[in-house]
């Protein structure tokens, strides 16, 4: 397949005053470990998009992080596709959930993918758009350490960090010690 569809992850609930690190946190995460973009859902905080815009400035790709309004409706409108974009998939994270490691190998690789995490309370409505309710364990944890895992499952025969093109810094694994290449210093 040399079409690869696109991976976004939907923070539902984002509140201005109690998740910032939070929601930049899943926004680092999901970029890292091969989301294409993150759509925030709640209080509208452009910082977050900007740290996240600066963050694949330095070390590459394209990550297209944004806010958006009416979440239940984005995802019914993902669901359904349209013009340019082919129907998706949506997979909620919830302690509630069916195992992650039962419920991704049924998910379709040839569609787009959202997979959407909680904050607040999550309208019971998402429970039933989703294709897939899907939990890590069955106890409460963070929605970091659930997409983190779930993210793993997902991308593990992908190569990563070829995605990461044009970076302005490249940090390269090191036994001991930074190693960095900067592109100002000298070409990658
Ligand atoms: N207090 C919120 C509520 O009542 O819905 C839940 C907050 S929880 C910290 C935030 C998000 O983390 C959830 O919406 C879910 O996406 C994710 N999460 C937490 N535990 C999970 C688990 N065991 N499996 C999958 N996702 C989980």
């Amino acid at each position: 397949m040399d079409w690869l569809p696109t991976f976004d992850v939907i923070r539902l609930g984002h509140r201005v005053d109690r998740d910032k690190r939070m929601t930049s946190h899943l926004g680092l995460t999901a970029r890292a470990l091969g989301a294409d973009g993150m759509v925030i859902f709640g209080d509208h905080d452009p910082s977050i998009v900007q740290t996240l815009t600066e963050v694949s400035g330095r070390f590459g790709g394209k990550f297209n992080a944004r806010f958006g309004t009416n979440p239940m409706g984005y995802l019914k409108k993902f669901k359904q596709g349209g013009e340019d974009c082919p129907a998706g998939t949506v997979i909620h994270l919830t302690m509630y959930g069916e195992s992650h490691l039962e419920a991704l190998p049924k998910v379709r690789r040839d569609r787009p993918v959202a997979l959407v995490v909680g904050g607040a309370k999550v309208p019971g409505e998402l429970f039933g758009i989703a294709d897939y309710n899907v939990s890590v364990g069955n106890q409460p944890h963070s929605e970091v350490a659930a997409l983190a895992i779930t993210m793993s499952e997902w991308f593990k025969s992908v190569a990563l960090e070829s995605r990461f093109s044009n970076p302005e810094i490249k940090v390269l694994p090191s036994k001991s010690g930074k190693s960095i290449f900067d592109r100002k210093k000298e070409p990658l």
